[in-house]
């Protein structure tokens, strides 16, 4: 048996838990791993949902992230609709909503995150995509009322307004930012977000906070900020996401903004990992605790667990955050991350001519990646940003990729023509 270890409880049955369990028999694990799920439908991938199952006009089939063949080949004990209900860290169970008390010599918790709540007056939560009942509500509402106003310009938000518009739906998106996503994207390219969909008929009422939202579906009243009433039929909120993580009340286990956890994905109690949506870990290469809501991180870091449980080791992790979203049949892709006052720079393309790269960094240091297209050098930069590489290295490498670029980087004033300041 590898690390002594010969029973081993995974909490989530998504992206990082099911990875978590790949990466032990990977590492050839041959005791038992049981996977608790909340859910009853068979594991299956997130991100579609915002995508393409939304647009679809027939039924949508939810596309698998498991076959049953592959879970039974990796010898999964997958237990669906059972949820941990709690972790008893001296005993070492976790204890389901089945009343079962599963013993463990390790846990990972994967049980990911939930959206952030916003209620009606009346104490009504309202609709957020999370789940495959969220994407049937938000689809038969966009059939029935062919009209809907989002609250959160996030990827979610602005996946959802296109998938809308796509099916002729009229999209009202409501944020608090003056531009969607300009924390993420710096506001050159959140303009350049905006534009995309204002030109595709999305309404936007920026820089105003929802205040309170009354009423239910097929009427509701959203008061602003600014004093004004803006009114729908439907209304979805896509506030963030929130760990789940209200069932390790009293575990012991540290909570502070995610479950806690070091490089290697281990948390305050010896034998409790945590990986994906749900865990606060310290990444080397960002130099601070993060938590990474993306489904790429999810599986890489997951399996990463599982081999370091398997081989009784505690490698950090350090994969480089990658995220994509898809809108309006484009997509775009995002290495690293961007810092708030990071320089940007445009070394290939430009937002005028469809496909285009940027770099993102700051006193000497390559924070990030974003591009629209450019996929190889996009891998490039990725290389770079895993090896901590700095600017001056990726400039250099955009000289590389991109010969062109050298007069302007030539030029005295090429922070001013190519660069845009965050704030
Ligand atoms: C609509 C949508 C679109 C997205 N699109 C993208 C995208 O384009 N690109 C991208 O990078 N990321 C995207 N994401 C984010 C991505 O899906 C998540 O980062 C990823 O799913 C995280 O995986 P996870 O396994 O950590 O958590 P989750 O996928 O949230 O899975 C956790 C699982 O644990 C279960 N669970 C919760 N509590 C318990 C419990 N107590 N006991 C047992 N099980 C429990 C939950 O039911 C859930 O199935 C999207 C997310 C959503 C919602």
């Amino acid at each position: 048996m590898t690390g002594g270890f010969e029973r081993v409880v995974v909490v989530g049955a998504s992206a990082a838990g099911l990875s978590a369990a790949d990466g032990l028999r990977e590492a050839g694990f041959t005791g038992s791993i049981t996977v608790l799920g909340a859910e009853l439908h068979q594991p299956y991938d997130r991100p579609t949902m915002s995508k393409a199952l939304l647009v679809a006009e027939e039924d949508p089939q939810l596309l698998e992230l498991r076959s049953p063949e592959r879970i039974e080949a990796n010898r999964v004990d997958l237990r669906l609709g059972h949820a941990a209900a709690g972790l008893d860290v001296d005993r070492r169970y976790v204890v389901t909503t089945y009343g079962e008390a599963l013993p463990w010599d390790a846990v990972v918790i994967a049980c990911g995150s939930r959206p952030r709540e916003m209620r009606t007056l009346a104490g009504e939560v309202l609709p957020a995509l999370r789940t495959p009942e969220d994407l049937r509500v938000l689809r038969e509402a966009a059939a029935r009322y062919g009209e809907m106003t989002l609250i959160g310009s996030g990827f979610i938000g602005l996946e959802v307004a296109a998938a809308l518009v796509a099916r002729g739906v009229t999209v009202t998106v409501l944020d608090a930012l003056p531009l969607p996503l300009e924390p993420v994207l710096g506001p050159e390219l959140a303009t350049h977000l905006r534009d995309l969909h204002t030109a595709r008929g999305v309404r936007f009422r920026s820089a105003v906070a929802v205040a309170s939202v009354t009423g239910q579906p097929g009427a509701y009243e959203v008061r602003l900020t600014d004093g004004s009433v803006h009114r729908a039929p439907f209304v979805l909120t896509g506030i963030g996401a929130e760990p789940a993580v209200d069932w390790l009340a009293g575990s012991g286990v540290e909570v502070t903004g995610g479950i806690v956890t070091d490089a290697a994905g281990r948390t305050n109690v010896p034998g409790v990992w945590a990986a994906g949506d749900v865990a606060a870990f310290h990444h080397p290469l960002l130099g601070q605790r993060v938590r990474v809501e993306h489904w790429t991180h999810a599986v890489e870091q997951g399996r990463h667990i599982g081999l370091n449980i398997a081989r009784g080791e505690t490698t950090p992790y350090q994969g480089v955050p990658y995220f994509w979203t898809d809108q309006y049949g484009v997509r775009f892709q995002c290495y690293g991350r961007r810092r708030a006052g990071d320089r940007s720079l445009f070394v290939e393309g430009s937002l005028d001519t469809g496909e285009f790269l940027v770099l993102f960094g700051h006193a000497g240091e390559f924070h990030a990646a974003f591009a629209r297209g450019r996929v190889r050098s996009l891998r490039d930069y990725r290389k770079l940003l895993a090896r901590g590489g700095t600017w001056n290295e990726a400039l250099a490498l955009a000289r590389t990729n991109n010969p062109d670029l050298d007069t302007t980087l030539s030029c005295t004033n090429r922070k001013e023509r190519t660069t845009h300041e965050a704030a």
